[in-house]
């Protein structure tokens, strides 16, 4: 039974003293009290924690919250204590902690006072841990940062795979809540039948940040990039901006070069001891320095809400990673500036660091680096690109906030042409890749192709008069209208979408504009 409305506002007000909730935040609750498996969406700041505290303090019990981060953890558990007036109401249980300090957060446990216990996944695995929850009173689990279970994810984390195992352990009937800031459609399958959801009420708020423009650069000689950013940084003075790099040297090379053009600026990287990081973070939190140049290392937990630019020196590893680093960018929905810079020297370089990767790893993340890539060279509604990732549409055609709104390519019809791109995935029976449809439109001869006679198939070699790059180009709209789509489970085959049955039933005027072409000599070398 849902809690009545009246009561639940009051509960908000009195242990948190906000006079209203955000978003989805209260349906989501509601459903959590109703003990039904809940999995929440929302991006970064949409204010996800609320949805499992509020409900925890409400609830009979203590409410197990698993988090990845023991860096974090420590946070979380200091923020609920600083709204409740004790200490007890919360407390956390990982590698960390001193025997005795486990003795008293098991007593407080025990004795019923604690609404909240934060763990890490190795907790979980510890038999007495499990033993010691089989016997407590839980009200319901809460996984934080859900996507670490797939691999399709940024941030995997294998024992979050084991996380349901011991849950059962536990009690197989204790509702199960996840929570997650970026879930693409493969992660969030993967995430529901990891779980093992119980038919899961779902809410997923809307990712879009209008306050962000985004664009994309090519991306020159270094010296040339450099000068490029040193005059956009010169030309939006005293305001606070981020730079994110490849790697380490980078972040330093960079912040050296911004200095000697008179820009406040420092770097930051996994490999500085943790004083100067923490020194180097407060110096850019408290405005001492303009530009904090990074690593991805960078960001986790930084809660700036002016920051107004983000510049991506290379192109990062997947488009969810651009998502969640230039999202840090005007918080306080004030202006926020992306900028990337392309080029496919980057490009090869992302590919070259997974060579010693195994396989099936190397794949995955060549599909992820792919998507970046169709990212950059679209010349469609960059906002457009980025939710479509998300599993979200855009109602306007224009954003007006993004290169490509802001200076749009012209548009050609291709009707007949998307009639081709139909046809050879309907002939090919939904069973292939793009590379392979391109291949048959264009009329390519490989031993695969002969083999399979599909050389034979009536679209083979409709399309010889346009290349490669305007059929991929084709291809990568028409998953943004929603004609066709890369299946998620079985990453990349193209299927036909109801809207593209349609189509080929009654095809209509469509216009696209074509991709941008970037230069393939254009970025020399510089030994990143
Ligand atoms: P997320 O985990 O989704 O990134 P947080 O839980 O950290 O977001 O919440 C972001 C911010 O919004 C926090 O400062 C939090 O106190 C605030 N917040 C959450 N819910 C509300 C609300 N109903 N009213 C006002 N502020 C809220
Ligand atoms: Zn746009």
């Amino acid at each position: 039974m849902a809690v009545a409305k009246v009561s639940l506002l009051d509960a908000l007000q009195e242990h948190f003293g906000f006079e209203a909730f955000k978003g989805n935040q209260e349906k989501i609750i509601n459903s959590i009290l109703a003990k039904k498996d809940t999995f929440v969406i929302m991006p970064t700041g949409g204010g996800k924690s609320l949805c499992y505290q509020l409900p925890a303090l409400m609830n009979p019990g203590c409410a197990l919250i698993v988090s990845p981060l023991i860096a974090l953890m420590k946070n979380q558990v200091d923020l609920v204590r600083s709204y409740s007036s004790k200490d007890n109401v919360a407390h956390f249980l990982n590698s960390t902690l001193t025997k005795a300090q486990i003795k008293k957060v098991r007593t407080d446990l025990l004795s019923g006072k604690t609404k909240m216990l934060y763990v890490a996944p190795e907790t979980l695995t510890k038999q007495e841990n499990i033993d010691f929850f089989k016997d407590l009173e839980i009200s319901f689990i809460a996984v934080d940062e859900a996507h670490c279970i797939s691999e399709w994810g940024h941030d995997f984390r294998p024992e979050y795979r084991r996380l349901k195992e011991m849950i059962d352990q536990i009690n197989p009937d204790l509702p199960i809540i996840a929570l997650t800031a970026t879930a693409t459609p493969k992660v969030q399958s993967d995430i529901v039948k990891n779980l093992e959801l119980r038919m899961p009420e779902v809410f997923i708020s809307s990712f879009n940040r209008p306050n962000l423009y985004y664009e994309i650069r090519p991306k020159r000689k270094k010296e040339q990039t450099i000068k490029e950013i040193v005059k956009f940084i010169h030309s939006h003075k005293g305001k606070s901006g981020i730079i994110y790099t490849l790697n380490r040297k980078t972040t330093e090379e960079l912040a050296d070069m911004l200095v000697a053009n008179g820009i406040k600026a420092v770097a930051y990287h996994a490999g500085l001891d943790a004083t100067t990081r923490a020194q180097r973070q407060d110096m850019f939190l408290h405005e001492e320095v303009e530009v904090i140049v990074a690593t991805i290392a960078f960001g986790m937990g930084i809660d700036k809400p002016d920051v107004r630019f983000v510049i991506h020196f290379n192109i990062p590893k997947s488009l969810e990673n651009y998502y969640q680093e230039t999202g840090r960018a005007g918080r306080d929905g004030l202006e926020g500036i992306c900028v990337c810079f392309y080029s496919h020297k980057d490009v090869q370089k992302l590919e070259h660091l997974m060579r010693d990767k195994p396989l099936s790893e190397r794949e995955m993340g060549a599909q992820l680096i792919n998507e970046t890539v169709a990212y950059a060279e679209s010349a469609v509604c960059r906002r457009k690109v980025i939710l479509h990732y998300f599993g979200e549409g855009l109602e306007k055609e224009n954003c007006g906030n993004c290169d490509n709104c802001r200076n749009p390519k012209e548009k050609i019809e291709v009707k007949n042409r998307v009639v081709i791109v139909l046809k050879a995935i309907k002939e090919l029976e939904e069973r292939f890749g793009s590379e392979y449809v391109v291949n048959i439109i264009m009329g390519v001869i490989n031993p695969q192709i002969t083999t399979f006679k599909h050389d034979k198939l009536s679209v083979f070699g409709e399309g010889k008069e346009f290349d490669a790059h305007f059929w991929n180009s084709l291809i990568r709209q028409m998953m943004l209208e929603d004609l066709i789509e890369k299946d998620i489970e079985e990453y990349g085959l193209l299927k036909i979408k109801e809207k593209g049955h349609a189509f080929l039933k009654k095809p209509y005027s469509l216009m696209v504009a074509l991709n941008h072409q970037f230069e393939e000599e254009a970025a020399e070398d510089d030994a990143e």
